[in-house]
Order: C-alpha cells, then structure tokens, then sequence
C-alpha cells in the first residue's frame, strides 16, 4: 500500500453552553487533523484535539514539512515514518506542542488506515485485552463555572446514568470555595462513587499541599495536574506527603518525560494522551513504561474518547477511561457509553472517520 495523498483540515465544532477550567474557557472543540489517501483506495482520518486556537499552525507542519515526507509511504512502516518525522526537519524547533500534535493527528490517521486495511477495530488490531465494556467516569458536569446549583444537579444525574466515577474542577482564586463544593458533591454522591478533581495546573506546592491535605477528608480517587506540568520534584513531594494519589500526563509529551515522572515516583495515574504524545506509537511505549511499574494508565480524553477507547481495551494496565460527549455526533461510529461503560466499537479502524455533513459543516480549513 501506499500513500498518495495527505490532506489536512480543521474542525471547529461549537460547545454549548462554553465551559471553563482553572486555565481555559473554550467555545469550540477544535480537531486540527489529516486525511491521508492510498493507492488501495482506504482512507485514513487522525486529529489532534484543542481548545480552537493555533490549529493552522498544527495543520501547516503537516502541509509544509510532513506531507513531503509521508507521499509515496507504504502506511504499514508506521514506526519508521514516525521517527523519520519526529527527529526530521522539526527537530529542531518542536520536540513538544505543535509539532507533537501534528505528528500525532498523522500517526493516528495511518494506525485508523492499518486496521481499516485488516478489517479490524483498532483495538483488535493492536491485540485486544479487554472484551468486556471499559468502565468510563465523567468530566462533563464538573466545570469550574458551573454554580453550585449545576454542579450538583450534573454530578447527580451522572451516577443516576449509572456512572461509577465522577469528575470536578477546582483551582478558584480562594480555595475555600473549592473545598466548599468538593464537600457539597462528595455529600450529594455517597461514599460508593469514585470522585476525582483536576487542578490544571492552577496551584503552588504550598497551596497544593495545605488543599491538597484539606480535601484527603473527601476520598478523592486522585488529584489531577495540581502543579506546572515541568515540576517532576514538587509533584514528587505530593505523591510522598498526600494520602490521595497524583494523576497527570495530558501535558507530558514524550516517553523520557514519562519516564522522569514515573521512575521518580511523582505520578500514580498516567494520563497519557495520543493526541499529546505524538499519536498511537508513542503511547504504547509510555503504556509498556508504565506496565513495568505497576502503575495504572487513565488517559486523558483530547480525542474525546474515540481513540482511546480502542486504546484502553487493548492495554491490560489501562483501568478506565474519561467520557466527555462533546464532539461524538460528528463520528460515523461515535464513542457511547452505557450504564457507565464504553460499549466497545466494532467497525474497523480507530473510529476517527467524521460523517461528510459535518466535515463540511464545521471545517473552517
Ligand atoms: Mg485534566
């Protein structure tokens, strides 16, 4: 087989009602993406996910610097074009962000190619593990500007769903307020519903280890990316002085990066993100990494879910997966979660073809 032709696009699909966390306030889930062509007459679709900004930047390295590289490749060398791309002419100015997004949204679409090719869903193809449901929590109730009122009344609804694990913000300009409806949701939800909260990145190790011992009260599964997500030290001192685990990874973009925070023992759940980490390639090796120290994989949903579900069901140290229904109505087979679980997609590739109406009605690239 062989790739004759790429074609990058952008979608931008709108968020209603907008959300915020402790950093962002996004109106639209951008999916800065790449189409790749092949003379066997299969398709291959990746994207990356954002917040709706600086997608063209991500969309021009595939069009100046990797589609050169990638016409004329038999799709099956994926391991080869990866490091052909990764340590090529974008070395020298990207081995993060941009670069590793484009690099990720290429490397999905020729992994969605390959299965698509072997008649296979993704996680098949990669080698299954799992051919029950994958238990997913959810984060779509638990926004930063929700009022109290609507936390509560999403939360709720969520484990009425038949949710197991929830998700909420925090990171307010007091703090007071975060323990405030950290208490308010674990009282509304019972003791048996596993409930995590995410930081991005808002705090400092002080404020992280007074709140951070405060909230222990609440039986938090986790704490999510309290700290900048370069500070592998003082997110090790965490993990040593809290009796609730460290999770992070979503800005963590390479297998050494990885591999500091988890041989440090400054991470207990990996995120690990394809979309961050420069596509499917890279994430089995932070996932085999991660296996070798027993430490349990929860990724991070930039896909919203529909890669890594595949992802998920194909990795034995890979325990849950978070569910954010933003975009799956665009996907010919969309990411669906029942009574709690991701029911597992049976359609061939990595389930990240987009249905021509709304390629066409959201595309603004
Ligand atoms: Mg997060």
């Amino acid at each position: 087989m062989k790739i004759t032709k790429v074609e990058s696009f952008i979608l931008h699909v709108p968020l209603s009602p907008p959300i915020t966390d402790a950093i962002n306030a996004p109106t639209h889930w951008g999916l800065p993406g790449v189409r790749i062509y092949t003379d066997e007459g299969i398709t291959g679709y990746g994207y990356t996910g954002t917040c709706a900004y600086g997608d063209e930047l991500i969309t021009d390295t595939i069009d100046r610097y990797y589609t050169p590289v990638l016409l004329g490749k038999d799709p099956y060398m994926v391991r080869e074009i990866w490091d052909e791309l990764r340590y090529g002419k974008m070395h020298w100015i990207g081995r993060a962000g941009i670069t590793h997004m484009a690099l990720a949204a290429v490397d999905i679409a020729l992994w969605d190619l390959m299965s698509k090719a072997a008649s296979r869903p993704l996680w098949q193809y990669l080698g299954g593990h799992k051919s029950k449901p994958v238990k997913a929590y959810n984060t779509n109730g638990g926004w930063l500007n929700w009022p109290k009122e609507r936390l509560l009344q999403d939360i709720t609804a969520f484990v009425e769903q038949g949710f197991t694990g929830v998700k909420m913000k925090v990171g307010k300009p007091d703090p007071r307020e975060d323990y405030d409806r950290v208490r308010a949701v674990r009282q509304a939800i019972g003791d048996d519903v596993i409930l995590m909260v995410d930081v991005n990145q808002m705090w400092n190790i002080t404020t992280a280890m007074t709140w951070g011992k405060k909230l222990e009260e609440f039986d938090l599964f986790w704490l999510e990316e309290p700290l900048n997500p370069d500070d592998v030290m003082n997110h090790k001192k965490l993990a040593d002085e809290l009796n609730v685990p460290i999770a992070l990874g979503e800005h963590v973009y390479s297998k050494y990066a990885f591999r500091d925070y988890i041989h440090q023992g400054a991470v207990e759940y990996v995120q690990v993100d394809t979309t961050r980490v420069g596509g499917i390639t890279e994430w089995l090796q932070v996932a085999g990494l991660a296996a070798a120290y027993d430490l349990p994989i929860v990724p991070h949903v930039g896909d919203m879910g529909q890669i890594h579900q595949h992802l998920v069901a194909a990795t034995s140290n890979a325990v849950m997966l978070e569910y954010i229904p933003w975009i799956r109505d665009i996907f010919v087979e969309p990411a669906t979660v029942k009574d709690g679980y991701y029911v597992l997609p049976q359609m061939p590739g990595a389930s990240t073809e987009v249905i021509p109406e709304y390629f066409d009605k959201y595309r603004v690239k």
